[in-house]
């Protein structure tokens, strides 16, 4: 039913060791202009500044969950039999395809905007964009198939868990590629154990067998681990927050003079509704000229962050506590700094699993041998404990170094 390629497009892939393209659809989406977009937009956002490795894209990481998609629609036999040929290549376009709405810095974006990257890659997916009429040539109704999986609307969950579970070919790409890049080991699990315990029960409920509840155990504590060292770096989330403040002031200022960065901001700056023509442009790259031509603003806020942004110089961060909050407030006062802009709040808490369903989405589900499902927190000691013991939290306050010495 679904063409294939004339011959099958193997590509080199640090963490997979080749990606494996057999159908037409997928090389036509992978050689679109929207899919490309993807290299210009990095996986880890600000983590770069910390990680001098962490260059990957969400192109990367794009085509290593299909990876996983495919390999368990083709060698998990449970998966291949309970799947016919139209909900394979649904979600393996859904893999795929998740996070094509992505701008730039990922997660900062979004804080920036007020968008969600899911909002943008359904319309991405929807809305008459070359992608869609690739997709829709191939089989028609197959955009809102693939769209409802990533919106968690499949009529067959198995598709959604394969894709945006607490168990699935996201997660388990991104974490094995953020530790590859990083050069951290702490990401690292048994992929192949994995696949090889799935199961499928009832026909489309995906779950473990008992004797891959300690690979997934692994991969659990790989997520703690990756949190806490990578995406809530305290470094990565100072570049973070200059990025927020920059853009916080351009809102603020109400008049950008200058053509150029009028005509690309303008669409984050205004709080309309970014039309995908617009959306497109913005990237990485569009950014970074951006940040270029602001380290010549008149206005000095601006510069300053623009410079710092591009040179690395990076905020200072310590713990938030009323006392030192007092004590930093004041001697950033003193030091002339507009308060505004130059002190940020942050708070971070992860818990790196839910024994329930949420918008992280479904919880992991233990087959025994006896045949029983139970939640995974039920099945293994170490979730147990991680599930019941305390929620690791972190406040920190961010602001230009060199003020804590001030007298
Ligand atoms: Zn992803």
């Amino acid at each position: 039913m679904f063409a294939k390629t004339s011959e099958v497009k193997v590509l080199r892939d640090p963490v997979h060791g080749y990606v494996h393209i057999d159908l037409q659809v997928i090389w036509d989406i992978v050689n679109s202009s929207w899919f490309q977009r993807l290299r210009r937009i990095r996986q880890l956002g600000g983590a770069y500044v910390v990680y001098h490795c962490a260059e990957h894209t969400r192109f990367s990481h794009s085509l290593g969950v299909y990876e996983i998609v495919r390999r368990m629609v083709t060698e998990v036999p449970d998966i291949v039999s309970a799947l016919n040929e139209y909900d394979k290549v649904t979600i393996m376009l859904a893999g795929l395809l998740h996070d094509i709405g992505h701008g730039p810095y990922s997660h900062a974006f979004e804080a920036v905007t007020g968008t969600s990257h899911e909002e943008f890659t359904c319309r991405i997916i929807e809305e008459n964009t070359e992608i869609t009429k690739i997709i829709e040539s191939s089989a028609k109704g197959l955009a809102k198939d693939v769209a409802d999986v990533i919106r968690h609307k499949s009529k067959n969950p198995l598709l959604v868990q394969m894709i945006s579970s607490q168990l699935d070919a996201d997660r388990m790409d991104y974490l094995l590629r953020d530790a590859y890049f990083t050069g951290t080991k702490y990401g690292e699990f048994d992929l192949e154990r994995i696949l090889r315990t799935l199961r499928v029960v009832d026909g489309n409920r995906l779950v473990i067998k008992e004797s891959g509840v300690y690979a997934v155990e692994n991969y659990i504590m790989a997520r703690y681990h990756m949190y806490w060292q990578i995406y809530y770096h305290p470094v990565a989330r100072s570049f973070e927050t200059i990025l927020h403040l920059l853009f916080k002031r351009l809102r603020d200022l109400k008049s950008v003079s200058d053509p150029a960065i009028i005509s690309l901001f303008k669409p984050v700056l205004t709080g309309k509704k970014i039309s995908l023509k617009q959306y497109f442009m913005l990237d990485e790259y569009a950014f970074s000229y951006g940040f270029s031509r602001l380290c010549e603003h008149k206005d000095p806020i601006v510069r300053d962050f623009a410079l710092r942004i591009r040179d690395r110089k990076l905020f200072a961060y310590s713990e938030s506590n009323p006392a030192n909050n007092r004590k930093l407030r004041h001697q950033l006062k003193k030091a002339g700094y507009n308060l505004e802009y130059y002190w940020s709040k942050d708070e971070v808490y992860q818990k790196p699993y839910e024994p329930y369903t949420d918008s992280r989405g479904d919880a992991v589900w233990v087959k025994k041998k006896d045949g029983t499902i139970v939640e995974m927190s039920n099945a293994s000691n170490v979730v147990y404990s991680l599930v019941h013991g305390p929620v690791h939290d972190e406040f920190s306050v961010y602001y230009p170094k060199g003020v804590e010495q001030a007298k």
